[in-house]
């Protein structure tokens, strides 16, 4: 678990650190320090810095828009930002979205999305349908609704009983470590969507909202993307029961692993609701969004109940955040930066794959993780994320269910900092090795 900042400081705040320090600039990939030093961005903070530390152009859109108008209330008004922003995801969605909200923070996106998962059966008439599954090993988010749907233990346990008891848990699609052995990763995703079947049965069918999964597993297991098959399977289920599926792609959505979205990369199988945020506007402003899939604006606009969202937030839809988040995904297709992500996310696995003590290297473009093998038994992923730190690049650390880093560097990386970044996370591990 993380420790508290410094007591002489009065800003509360959870670190991981003990190189916890003041950031004063960015300069591209790197966050220079007070005291001068550098540190690459070796995991954009969480994934979400995607166009590192000093885009002009974000920059200027937000200076424009904060002296244009920099917040108007949305139920007086609607933005020209926030219009531009809704259509231009609808618009690249491959008509998997028709409207979008946009919020501050991903857990309020996720909290968006299980209310509107919600509302759509409300509006059909089948208020009885309240249950959501999730899945073991996820992370959702930390508002209480958020994180009742993840599964994150250290996070849960001193909330638990705050917890919506709407909440089951399956297990996660995790083939490299749960596999069982002389199973084939066909077998073992029939054997997770039996499990879902049963759950179903247990419950009553007619009983469940929605269900959420991360396609590509983030900060708990550490880039896991879901097996051939399973994303598909779970569609099926969900639609032979009437139960809408929720992706939340806060993590590893818009662009992280080399397409918009991540089921794009994933059998292109679509969701009837998204949750995105990090990579959304880059980290230059807060804001996430919920994306809206047509059975659900359907139900709410013509459904036998139908009604407006049942929900807001004082800073939705806020108009410097869109103008942020459009210039961020406008400057990632005017510089082609997915392909950045690939042809980027193919050298670092390469480079990755020279490091010692290593369990697995996992994940897509530029979202990926490397679990090690410790030598001792004794986990070493925090000890080298330290390292890593000491030695110039930040590292994500995932959740104690496994030893593991992510790397998710800004979408703009060079070869010559993806090769700086793998040759300081060696020179962490062979450190920690050698103290041990
Ligand atoms: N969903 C996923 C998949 C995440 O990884 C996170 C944060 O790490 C969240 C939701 C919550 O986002 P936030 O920390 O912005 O509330």
């Amino acid at each position: 678990m993380g420790s508290a900042a410094p007591a002489s400081s009065a800003l509360l705040q959870r670190t991981l650190h003990k190189e916890y320090a003041e950031a004063v600039c960015g300069e591209g990939v790197y966050v220079i320090r007070s005291d001068g030093s550098r540190v690459l961005d070796g995991c954009c903070g969480a994934a979400v810095s995607c166009l590192g530390h000093s885009d002009k152009v974000v920059i200027d859109a937000i200076v424009k828009q904060a002296q244009k108008m920099p917040f108007v209330h949305g139920s007086f008004f609607t933005n020209g930002p926030a219009e531009q922003l809704a259509k231009l995801l609808v618009d690249a969605s491959d008509g998997a979205f028709s409207k979008a909200v946009f919020l501050s923070s991903g857990s309020e996106a996720v909290e968006t999305a299980l209310k509107l998962a919600r509302q759509h059966h409300l509006c059909n008439g089948q208020p009885q349908r309240w249950k959501y599954i999730a899945r073991e090993g996820s992370y959702h988010g930390n508002t209480i609704g958020a994180l009742s749907a993840s599964h994150n233990p250290q996070r849960r346990v001193p909330f638990a009983p705050l917890l919506s008891p709407a909440f089951r848990h399956v297990a996660p699609c995790f083939f490299s470590r749960d596999g069982s052995s002389g199973e084939d990763e066909k077998a073992y995703v029939e054997r997770l969507l039996a499990e879902y079947e049963t759950v179903f049965q247990l419950e009553g069918p007619e009983t469940i909202a929605a269900v959420i999964v991360e396609p590509v597993a983030g900060a708990t297991l550490g880039a896991v993307p879901a097996s051939k098959g399973y994303l598909s399977g779970l569609r099926k289920l969900c639609d032979r029961y009437g139960v809408l599926l929720i992706f939340d792609e806060v993590m590893c959505g818009l662009g992280r692993v080399g397409t918009t979205h991540a089921w794009q990369s994933l059998g292109g199988i679509k969701p009837d609701l998204q949750t995105i945020g990090k990579g959304l506007a880059a980290g230059y402003q807060p804001i996430s969004g919920v994306l809206i899939g047509p059975s659900v604006v359907e139900s709410m606009e013509h459904g036998e109940h139908g009604s407006p969202f049942i929900s807001a937030h004082t800073y939705q839809a806020h108009p410097i955040a869109c103008a942020a988040a459009l210039a961020t995904q406008h400057t990632i297709a005017s510089r082609h930066l997915l392909d950045n992500v690939q042809k980027m996310g193919i050298l670092l696995r390469q480079n990755l794959s020279r490091l010692p003590h290593v369990h697995e290297v996992r994940g897509i473009g530029l979202f990926l993780a490397v679990e090690f093998a410790s030598k001792t038994g004794k986990p070493m992923a925090s000890s080298v994320a330290q390292a890593c730190l000491e030695g110039g690049a930040a590292v994500y650390l995932c959740a104690s269910l496994v030893d593991a880093v992510i790397l998710a560097p800004p979408f703009i990386i060079a070869p010559e900092e993806v090769e700086k970044l793998v040759a300081t996370l060696e020179e962490a591990v062979v450190a920690v090795v050698t103290r041990a």
